[in-house]
């Protein structure tokens, strides 16, 4: 309050200098309220995205402390960001309880625990005095029934402009008409008395609107089916912006979860809207997240146009997505002058500050008591491993990583067959992806050491809250599926001295590997699709020798094949996978098959899980070539490193990854 009253009292004095200095020579006759500038008010509007349950300071994948993440740091920004002016909102915008382990534990123990106790993210969130939450789609990981549960603890609304509960079981999934029955208010008006410069406050009607990904339906269909539908985000913002206006809300903050991207046309559900949105008449801010990307800042958004990657403005409409895990906080500045008919934005200022070793010990103390749960499930000893379960190079050669995620499901499938519930007949694969490959920062890996395997190393395995399932397909949709893993590499030159950049942009969770089969990545041909799984090059097949027990691939054979609900719904577009192809749904997370498996292999194999590393695949660089990428720069890389044929340490790079190059062997 204090800082407040500071503040305000500041403005007013800077505002009497303007009106002196105006003054001037002009009629000294003129009273002091004629000459007075309108009313005008400095609005902060404060975002959190994507914190996926990272409350505290803790890397719960390395068991320590970290002041990298987590929003009891993010909160030492919001308490300064606040003090410097008393007229602010603060909005979370989904993907908020599902990530961290502190959140898997929640999820463990249930609906009924929420209802009971309130979640404790959501008491955080109270403690923070938030004014708006937004539903990302990580929220519907859990169902319903936990969503209801947790929403229901909020001292604050939940908007969401595009979930509807679906009349029936007919109209679950993709539904292009209608408003009725939304799972949430599409939008809330809210209007705190703001203070302008002369220490008036005015209750200024600031309308608040959230979206989601509408592909939740695909991604959480085992929880969604016949239960909601979901609209477009642009839609949903042509039809409920004007009603919010109709309303009187003088300032509309659009609320995305939905990241930024350019498409040629438009394609009605995208799953990235903001740069859409942002042309929809009567949006005066963008608020977005999803892709875990700064904006302004990432390189991600520098080839974008009409999109100032600098200032923070998406088509002329001031825009923030502060990063993931609460590692920076949203801030847009609106400053609306007061006109006949009410108030307006007539400037505005993005900044995206990072954290540092600032917190809210208060904040910390009021979830001390579940981070302790969480910790002891997580240490809880699930096997021993023979070998280092590492992701260092899982996209240059096997790994023990990945192979490990394709056993267990391989095991589950087998017994799920012997049972009855998958046919006889067919032969049974499986795919999976290292979803920790560097991604987000140069530790960003997954590194298992030999010896005793808990749920908190399975965790740092499997990422996310996926359950298995099993699609059947043919050997040539198996090929398509595999072209799609091959999206990872840029086409690669052959007979080129210098060393040329190896991966493309493309998230290493879409990096499936398909265990079962021997294959080659020939990198020297062009991708065969785009990343939304459009053909681009029929001609083109960079997946090459693939083999089936040593013999050429059947591509009229049929397969099963094991994966996961957000691959077999359609997760990164890939052709054949969308939702058509699914011939079994398992309610187990794949993480609950994998420790099963750690569990049941150790028993079996004398006190060790027994991993078998296979080496089903390779790249063929084109002769002549020498690749570079990022790595992991720890002693593992560096040990594994040494074991790779024609691979060497460069340098390290400003972000701390080693640089590695890799040259075509003479071999190929
Ligand atoms: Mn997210
Ligand atoms: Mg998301």
């Amino acid at each position: 309050m204090n800082n407040g009253k500071g503040l305000s009292s500041m403005l007013q004095t800077a505002a009497v200098m303007v009106v002196l200095a105006t003054s001037v020579g002009i009629l000294s006759a003129c009273s002091p309220a004629v000459n007075e500038e309108p009313a005008r008010i400095e609005l902060r509007l404060m975002e959190t995205t994507d914190l996926h349950a990272y409350m505290l300071g803790f890397d719960y994948f390395r068991q320590q402390p970290t002041e990298a993440h987590g929003l009891v740091h993010t909160a030492a920004l919001i308490h300064a960001a606040r003090a410097e002016n008393p007229n602010h909102y603060l909005v979370d915008n989904g993907d908020l309880i599902q990530g961290s382990a502190l959140g898997d534990w929640v999820a463990e123990q249930g609906a009924g625990y929420v209802n009971e106790h309130n979640h404790p993210i959501m008491r955080a969130l109270n403690y923070l005095q938030y004014d708006v939450g937004n539903m990302g789609n990580h929220e519907f990981n859990y169902g319903l029934e936990f969503i209801d549960a947790t929403a229901a603890g909020a001292n604050f609304p939940y908007i969401s402009a595009n979930v509807l509960h679906a009349e029936s079981e007919d109209t679950w999934g993709k539904v292009s008409e209608g408003w009725d029955n939304p799972m949430f208010p599409p939008y809330v008006i809210l209007e705190k008395p703001l203070v302008d410069q002369y220490g008036n406050a005015h209750p200024v009607k600031v309308g608040f609107i959230g979206f989601l990904p509408p592909q939740i339906v695909r991604w959480d269909l085992q929880h969604l089916q016949g239960k909601v539908r979901v609209r477009d985000i642009v839609a949903a913002a042509e039809y409920f912006v004007p009603q919010m206006r109709a309303e009187g809300a003088e300032v509309v903050v659009a609320i995305p979860h939905s990241g930024l991207r350019n498409y040629a046309s438009y394609p009605e559900f995208a799953e990235q809207a903001s740069y859409q949105l942002a042309a929809v008449p009567g949006i005066d801010a963008i608020l977005f997240g999803h892709q875990h990307q700064l904006f302004p800042g990432s390189p991600a958004y520098d080839d974008l146009p009409g999109v100032d990657n600098e200032r923070g403005y998406v088509r002329g409409i001031p825009a923030v997505s502060p990063g993931y895990w609460g590692n920076h906080l949203g801030i847009i500045d609106l400053t609306l002058e007061q006109t006949r008919t009410g108030w307006g934005v007539v400037a505005s200022a993005v900044s995206v500050p990072a954290i540092d070793e600032r917190k809210d010990e208060q904040l910390e103390a009021l979830l001390m008591a579940e981070h302790e749960e969480t910790l002891a499930m997580l240490n809880q000893p699930l096997g021993a491993v023979s070998e280092r379960i590492s992701s260092l190079f899982a996209r240059i050669q096997p790994s023990t990583a990945v192979q490990l995620i394709n056993d267990a499901q391989t095991w589950y499938a087998k017994a799920a067959q012997e049972n009855g519930d998958l046919p006889a007949d067919l032969p049974i694969l499986s795919a999976a992806a290292p979803f920790r490959n560097g991604s987000q920062h140069a530790d960003d890996y997954t590194v298992i050491a030999a010896g005793e395997f808990t749920l908190g190393n399975l965790v740092d395995l499997y990422v996310y809250p996926n359950t298995l399932q099993v699609v059947e397909l043919t050997g040539a949709q198996i090929l398509e599926w595999l072209e799609m893993s091959a999206l990872a590499y840029r086409q690669i030159a052959a007979n080129q001295p210098s060393a040329q950049p190896l991966f493309a942009r493309f998230p290493s969770y879409n990096f499936d590997t398909i265990s079962g089969l021997e294959f080659a990545f020939a990198v020297s041909e062009p991708p065969r699709y785009n990343s939304n799984g459009e053909l681009i090059n029929a001609e083109a097949r960079r997946v090459v020798n693939v083999r089936y027990q040593g013999e050429p691939l059947d591509l009229a054979q049929r397969f099963l094949v094991v994966t996961n609900n957000y691959r077999a719904g359609g997760g990164g577009s890939f052709p054949g996978l969308d939702g058509s192809t699914l011939v079994y749904a398992s309610d187990e997370e794949v993480r609950k098959v994998i420790a099963d498996y750690a569990r049941y292999n150790t028993a079996q194999n004398e006190g060790e899980l027994a991993l078998d590393l296979q080496r089903n695949w390779e790249i063929l660089l084109p002769a002549g070539a020498t690749v570079e990428f990022r790595g992991n720069d720890s002693e593992a890389g560096k040990a594994e490193a040494a074991l790779v044929e024609g691979l060497h340490r460069i340098d390290q790079d400003a972000d701390g990854y080693a640089v590695y190059h890799l040259k075509a062997s003479e071999a190929h």
